[in-house]
């Protein structure tokens, strides 16, 4: 098999060309075919090289590599349609020379008229066959004359197309409905239609699965094929993703691109495997009932007969809820690196070498079983690095909490047993709480809550069995880690309970 993704680089990836590409990626990795990137940039005015390196980076980001495309070449490039003009100008001269095309003379304003003409009528706004008639010779002297002619494919006048679809099923379409296309613009460019056609056939591509926003498109591109003798691919029109209102997803849903999800903080697999269960189940039949499956696994899964055609809407709660198993499982040391610009933005700027990034990575346990997105990593671990006991004290929930009874013994003498303790691990730790209890009496709540407040500096937070050795582990970093200070459980305790006297 043979498959391609198309993007034309007008803008970011959205997320819906993005499950495009990956439907394909699927069917290709999982059948042990071909993956091609072909970049349809034939719109000089729309198309960038930043769009397409965006969508590049973004594929590359997703996990989506391809075998041909513009920067890893093939046998069948080139892969850029800006590089393939003179591949679409022989076909279509093939085409004229076949009497399957002709010259048409109309300007922009005539063909505007007509169409307003046909609408006000209610009739469908299709060419109506003016330059049909003109003769090669009329023609041959108009353009000697200095006109400059389109090139138009002659659609067979009668019979319907009927193709099979391989997620829609059969689909037909009245050939007297679809008006002569524009193959070739008067300005040289090759209209979508055409070029398709020619890059799908010459890249032998042997399956198209692209969003159904193209179904109206295929059967032209079908009488296309048969006209150059070329065999058509299996065509797969996937329903469009949605937003919340059953509307194409766009701006005003929120975030579209990948870009943005990227940097909303998900992580690619979590995309990846989210946007493969939108019209998708990776569920075996008999199989396990898993719907968070890593993408060689989804591959190994897909097949198109089991895509859906109702429309599928993105809910990014369940992308949310694939993020975090995600970020579960990921390796703490990657979570640490993707998260630094997070931090950054939060304004505690750091640039870890390899013992901060360990540091970081150890202190991310008490954030990535907690957290939907990368992006809320900075304040969970904010206690790291703003501890202040006098603005803790300053919290009404805080001071509330140390007026219970007996928290102010716990702090004073959690700030004892600190002072003469080594850094705490978690072990030693609980033995520091416990000598605690066995000097004040204090035990669950009464006992942990004093505890959390004089280290952490806030009533709510992670485990302090978590929390208490990444804080001692940061307060032991040189500075050289590149980490912002970590003032350590010991001086912690004593600033707290000193605060406490002071108030
Ligand atoms: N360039 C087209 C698009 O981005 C490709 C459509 C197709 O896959 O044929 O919509």
């Amino acid at each position: 098999m043979r498959l391609r993704f198309a993007p034309s680089p007008t803008g970011q990836l959205h997320v819906g060309n993005a499950r495009t590409a990956l439907f394909n990626w699927l069917l290709a990795r999982g059948s042990g075919g071909t993956f091609i990137l072909r970049i349809e940039d034939t719109d000089a005015e729309r198309s960038t090289r930043e769009s397409e390196g965006g969508i590049v980076r973004d594929l590359r980001w997703l996990g989506l590599n391809w075998d041909e495309g513009p920067d890893v070449g093939g046998a069948h490039g080139p892969y850029r349609q800006s590089e393939r003009l003179h591949l679409y100008q022989s076909y279509a001269k093939e085409l004229l020379g076949a009497d399957k095309a002709y010259y048409c003379f109309c300007t922009t304003a005539q063909l505007d008229a007509e169409r307003q003409e046909a609408v006000a009528a209610g009739r469908p706004a299709r060419y109506s066959g003016t330059c049909r008639r003109i003769s090669r010779d009329q023609a041959a002297a108009r353009i000697a004359g200095g006109e400059r002619p389109a090139i138009r494919f002659r659609v067979p006048e009668e019979g319907d197309i009927v193709f099979s679809d391989a997620v829609r099923g059969d689909v037909r379409f009245h050939a007297d409905v679809i008006g002569d296309p524009i193959i070739l613009r008067a300005e040289g460019p090759p209209a979508y239609n055409f070029a398709v056609v020619v890059d799908d056939a010459l890249m032998a591509v042997t399956h198209v699965i692209r969003g159904e926003d193209h179904i109206s498109n295929t059967p032209r591109q079908i009488l296309l094929y048969e006209a150059l003798g070329f065999t058509p691919p299996t065509f797969a029109h996937l329903s469009l993703v949605m937003g919340p209102d059953h509307s194409p997803l766009s701006k005003r849903h929120g975030a579209t691109s990948v870009a943005e999800f990227r940097s909303k903080g998900y992580l690619p697999e979590a995309l990846v495997n989210y946007l493969a269960l939108i019209g998708w189940s990776p569920r075996e039949a008999g199989g396990s009932d898993d719907e968070l499956v890593p993408i060689d696994e989804l591959a190994r899964r897909f097949s198109l007969d089991r895509v859906g055609h109702s429309a599928g809407v993105f809910d990014e709660e369940k992308l949310a809820w694939a993020n975090r198993h995600y970020l579960k499982i990921a390796d703490p040391v990657r979570l640490a690196e993707l998260s630094l610009p997070y931090f950054n933005d939060a304004g505690v700027r750091m640039t870890p070498n390899d013992a901060g990034t360990a540091f970081l990575a150890f202190a991310m346990s008490m954030a990535s079983a907690s957290v939907d997105r990368l992006s809320q990593v900075p304040a969970r671990l904010a206690l790291l690095f703003d501890y202040d006991a006098a603005t803790a004290l300053s919290d009404p929930r805080v001071r509330e909490e140390m007026g219970a009874e007996g928290a102010r013994s716990v702090v004073t003498a959690l700030a004892e047993e600190l002072a003469l303790a080594p850094r705490l691990d978690r072990e030693r730790f609980r033995a520091v709480a416990n000598q605690v209890k066995a000097r004040t009496g204090q035990k669950g709540k009464a006992l942990f809550h004093p505890i959390r407040l004089a280290l952490t500096g806030r009533a709510e937070g992670p485990e302090l069995d978590l929390a208490v050795p990444a804080i001692d582990r940061g307060a032991d970093l040189p500075a050289s880690a590149g980490i912002p200070r970590v003032l350590g459980c010991r001086e912690r305790a004593a600033a707290f309970a000193q605060a406490l006297e002071e108030q």
